[in-house]
């Protein structure tokens, strides 16, 4: 039996959650589950048994156009809503809610839903309406980076593996359907790799910053005055490497594409005017499970902590006018024999005095938290949403450390923001060894970034088009069939 509640903010905005009664299937305490229904068709619920301690978990599906919700969920039954409920929990895809507690009839008939608070948050004080301007944006970012995973991801994907394959011919037949031939003519190595970047490019810039290119394109400009052969020389010592890196950064991207859904209350963390510090000790999220996202953390720091030479590398350079000279403060490496470094000694070598280092997002690199799930030395308490680690893995209470879920997410996030920075470095550098070998890249006085973007909008607004008309079809031919 499913309740509906209909909430309306002090501007007339009407928002709407549905009260779900939970039996758990072990322990027979019923947990009340107020869903916040949102802009998405479905979203993963976690939740854990507060009497019993097992994980529940659903999907919540929500079919916008007959205005019907439900939600699938395992180890726990749907009862009537005359149960008394033990505990109260909130879910919802998109925002932070309120964590699993002890259910109490006189607090929790009302409070404001997820989407007030959501709102609260990202608004500056000063300004009540910034709240409602930045959530739009957050949603507008969400809806069409999970509408382009759907709809373009297995044509971006195809085409970074013809890259890889060196598929040439297949190659440039697949970007010609997609990017005008004026701009890019895909007719060398440099060009198959400009156009390629591009367009996997395009399609994480709705839920990530480019923000930084800004850095590596200021810098490399500078070396490239300072030290145009050693730069070369840098590009060329990578060389057969590159696919190989472009190998494992396509799996990780699709790997992101997979968990995205996960993450989203930690991405919405990023809209915030203002984070309180206490905001993840009482607020969580439900649609993630420390397990859910683990393996994401893991098998991106794997790649981070190999990829980390090149960073140095471009320090060296910057520093030291060398690629391969090593500084003298630190640990003493050479260069070659960095690269077969222990991972660990690779990521604490990068300590933030110098400027390519600021390509890791801060706190993205945690070996500590790596460590105890690699060592299965961690405890997730699915009520507190804290994760307990121990990295040293001796079981001592003084090495024991702590974080929230929400927080995890967020290095999930910011770890795969490292990878997009590390990847364009990648790119450039890469580009440097072609236009070495004397590979001409297209004239930029065709290259109008305006001109592009308007056809990758038209492109997006036809695509979204047709995808109603099947839809609408399909809806259609559904109500015949009844
Ligand atoms: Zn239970």
């Amino acid at each position: 039996m499913i309740k509906r509640e209909e909430v309306e903010d002090e501007g007339g905005l009407t928002v709407g959650n549905i009260r779900s009664y939970y039996k758990c299937e072990v322990c027979g305490y019923v947990t009340l589950v107020r869903t916040q229904y949102g802009w998405l068709d479905s979203h993963p619920i976690r939740y854990t048994c507060g009497n019993c301690k097992i994980l529940i978990k659903g999907i919540a599906i929500l079919d916008q156009q007959n205005a019907d919700f439900r939600i699938d969920i395992e180890n726990a039954s749907l009862v009537s809503p005359e149960n008394e409920a033990d505990f109260y929990i909130e879910t919802s895809g998109e925002l932070l809610t309120e964590k699993l507690q002890p259910y109490n009839s006189e607090t929790h008939w009302y409070i404001p839903p997820p989407f007030f608070r959501g709102l609260w948050g990202m608004g500056d004080p000063s300004d009540p309406q910034s709240g409602y301007e930045k959530f739009d944006i957050f949603k507008k970012n969400v809806i069409s980076f999970l509408h382009t995973t759907k709809n373009e991801w297995p044509r971006i994907r195809r085409i970074n593996e013809l890259w890889h394959h060196e598929n040439h011919e297949y190659l440039v037949q697949e970007v010609r359907k997609v990017l005008p031939k004026k701009q890019f003519p895909m007719n060398n190595r440099l060009e198959y790799l400009r156009g390629v970047h591009f367009i996997t490019k395009f399609f994480l810039q709705p839920v990530i910053s480019y923000e930084h290119n800004e850095t590596i394109f200021r810098e490399l400009k500078s070396l490239f005055e300072q030290n145009p052969a050693n730069m070369i020389e840098l590009s060329r010592y990578f060389k057969d490497h590159y696919r190989s890196y472009d190998r494992r950064i396509l799996r990780i991207i699709e790997h992101f594409t997979e968990v995205f859904k996960f993450l989203i209350p930690a991405y919405g963390l990023t809209y915030y005017h203002e984070i309180s510090e206490d905001l993840v000790e009482k607020k969580g999220m439900t649609t993630a499970a420390f397990e859910d996202i683990k393996e994401f953390y893991i098998d991106t720091y794997e790649f981070v902590a190999e990829i980390v030479p090149i960073i140095i590398g471009y320090n060296n350079l910057k520093y030291r006018d060398d690629f391969k000279k090593m500084s003298d403060t630190k640990p003493k490496y050479e260069f070659d024999k960095f690269l077969e470094a222990h991972k660990g000694k690779k990521v604490e070598y990068i300590d933030g005095t110098e400027v390519f280092d600021s390509l890791i997002v801060d706190g993205s690199i945690d070996n500590k938290i790596r460590n105890a799930i690699g060592h299965n030395t961690y405890e997730f308490d699915g009520i507190s949403q804290l994760i307990k680690y121990d990295p040293v893995g001796k079981n001592k209470p003084s090495d024991i450390r702590e974080m929230y879920l929400v927080q995890f997410a967020g290095k999930c996030l910011s770890i795969f923001q490292t990878v997009v920075h590390i990847w364009e470095l990648l790119y450039q550098t890469e580009k440097h060894l072609y236009v070495s070998q004397g590979m001409k890249s297209v004239n930029p006085a065709v290259f109008s970034m305006n001109h592009l973007e308007q056809k990758a909008i038209k492109e997006k607004v036809r695509s979204k088009k047709k995808s109603e008309k099947r839809m609408k079809k399909l809806i259609k031919k559904q109500k015949r069939k009844k």
